[in-house]
């Protein structure tokens, strides 16, 4: 929940997502370590502020270059880390928390309706993922708007393949409501998974986790749902505009419609 750099001792780094009132007292200037994105990842959705555009920097605030909206990595994540197209690696900093995601069983030809049996799976065998601003995905991450993935649990493997289990290594897990478990890395602070009891045969894989070559939004992998869950909720109003205005945008461009 802090960041505490050498440079300078300062100050100290907090997540906004605990701030009771963060309008009042912050203002976003800047995405950095975008290269590491591969793809732009969210700085393609929050892309200005207040009419302002957000500069993108590669690396370090001021002294790397900035790229440009659209920009496209070509290397930057460790691709040699996919065990193929297949299968999806995901892990946690620490790497306590390591398993592997398959493509759905059953292929879609076309995108159907959210309401539909097997919502989960989407066109080119993807699977659906969306963002939620919710006070509980805030309040355990840190993180005012949380990515998630629909995954069927059956999908899920351990690093060697086997059946994934929820009572590995440094994962675990905590029930934020009645009928809601979620799963952290004990050791690094990840958020891993969201699990719901009245639909336990999808769980929500934190998107940040997943290792895809074409980068942070996974979109080989992953259809985005335009649409922002529980946004009433959020705490950062002018947070919240920005970022819609930004996600609608990249929709448009990218032939979606809100939803
Ligand atoms: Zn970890
Ligand atoms: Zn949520």
């Amino acid at each position: 929940m802090f960041w505490h750099g050498h440079h300078p001792k300062e100050y100290v780094a907090v997540v906004p997502g605990l701030l009771e009132n963060p309008d009042s007292i912050l203002d976003i200037s800047s995405h950095i370590f975008v290269g590491d994105t591969v793809d732009g990842g969210f700085s393609d959705w929050l892309v200005s502020f207040e009419g302002r555009p957000l500069p993108r920097w590669e690396a370090r605030e001021e002294t790397s270059k900035v790229l440009a909206l659209g920009w496209h990595g070509s290397q930057g994540q460790d691709v040699s880390q996919d065990v193929g197209q297949d299968t999806l690696r995901a892990h946690c900093k620490c790497g306590g928390v390591d398993f592997l995601i398959k493509r759905p069983r059953e292929r879609e030809e076309a995108d159907k309706p959210l309401d539909a049996k097997d919502w989960w799976v989407r066109s080119k065998n993807r699977y659906l993922a969306g963002n939620c601003a919710c006070d509980s995905c805030r309040l355990t991450s840190g993180l005012e708007i949380v990515q998630w993935a629909y995954v069927p649990t059956p999908r899920l493997a351990t690093a060697s393949g086997e059946p994934y289990q929820f009572n590995c290594s440094t994962l675990k897990s905590f029930k934020s409501s009645e009928n809601v478990t979620r799963y952290h890395c004990g050791r690094c602070g990840a958020t891993v998974f969201f699990w719901r009891d009245s639909r336990p045969e999808v769980i929500d894989v934190a998107v940040g986790l997943l290792e895809a070559p074409s980068g942070a939004r996974a979109e080989d992998w992953l259809d985005w749902r335009l649409k922002i869950s529980h946004e009433e909720d959020a705490t950062h109003a002018r947070l919240l505009k920005a970022f819609k205005e930004g996600f609608e945008d990249w929709g448009k461009r990218n032939g979606k419609t809100y939803r």
